[in-house]
C-alpha cells in the first residue's frame, strides 16, 4: 500500500525483528540514543536529548522517561493518535493506567512524564502492550491522564499514601 517509511522504536524492550523489518521494507529505523544496545547499534537516526523532535508536519516524537530511561513516544497529529510504547496504556477495566509492575528504571520518573502529554492534542492511546483507548474528548484526555498520575504517585483526595 505504499511502502514504511519508518520503524520507530519506543525504548529498547520487544525489538528482536527491527532488522526483518528493515531489510523487507527498506525502512529508517528510529530509537532514541540511551536505548541502543548491541542489536540496535546499526538504527539509522538515533535521537539525542530530550526532544521533541519533528518528523514531517504530522509527526511529533516527545520524550518520556520512566519505563526506560530513554523511553519515547510518537505522536501522529492528524489522526490524534499517540503511540505510547509501554509509558501508558488502558487497563482491562477500560482506564488508563502507568504500569509500576513492568517498570525497568523510575516510576517517579514515569508519572512525571504523564504531564507532557497534557497539552498534546490526542484522543487514541495505542500502547506496545495492553489495550488501546480513545478518549471522548480533550477533556477526558487530561482527567483521565491526571487520575492515572494519581495513582501511579499513590495519591488520593489529596492524600499521599
Ligand atoms: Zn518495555
Amino acid at each position: 500500500m505504499g511502502g514504511v517509511k519508518y520503524m520507530f522504536l519506543t525504548h529498547k524492550d520487544d525489538v528482536c525483528d527491527h532488522k526483518k523489518w528493515k531489510k523487507r521494507f527498506n525502512l529508517t529505523r528510529i530509537i532514541h540514543k540511551m536505548e541502543v544496545q548491541r542489536d540496535t547499534e546499526d538504527v539509522e537516526v538515533k535521537l539525542e536529548g530530550l526532544g521533541p523532535w519533528n518528523l514531517g508536519s504530522d509527526i511529533e516524537v516527545i520524550f518520556t522517561p520512566g519505563h526506560s530511561p530513554a523511553h519515547v513516544v510518537l505522536l501522529l497529529k492528524d489522526r490524534q493518535a499517540l503511540f505510547t510504547g509501554d509509558h501508558i496504556g488502558a487497563s482491562m477495566t477500560n482506564e488508563i493506567f502507568i504500569d509500576q509492575v513492568h517498570n525497568c528504571y523510575s516510576i517517579e520518573e514515569q508519572a512525571k512524564s504523564y504531564e507532557l502529554l497534557l497539552p498534546k492534542d490526542f484522543l487514541w492511546v495505542l500502547p506496545g502492550h495492553w489495550r488501546r483507548y480513545k478518549f471522548q474528548d480533550l477533556e477526558d484526555n487530561n482527567t483521565s491522564l491526571r487520575k492515572a498520575d494519581a495513582v501511579a504517585r499513590g495519591v488520593t483526595n489529596g492524600q499521599s499514601n
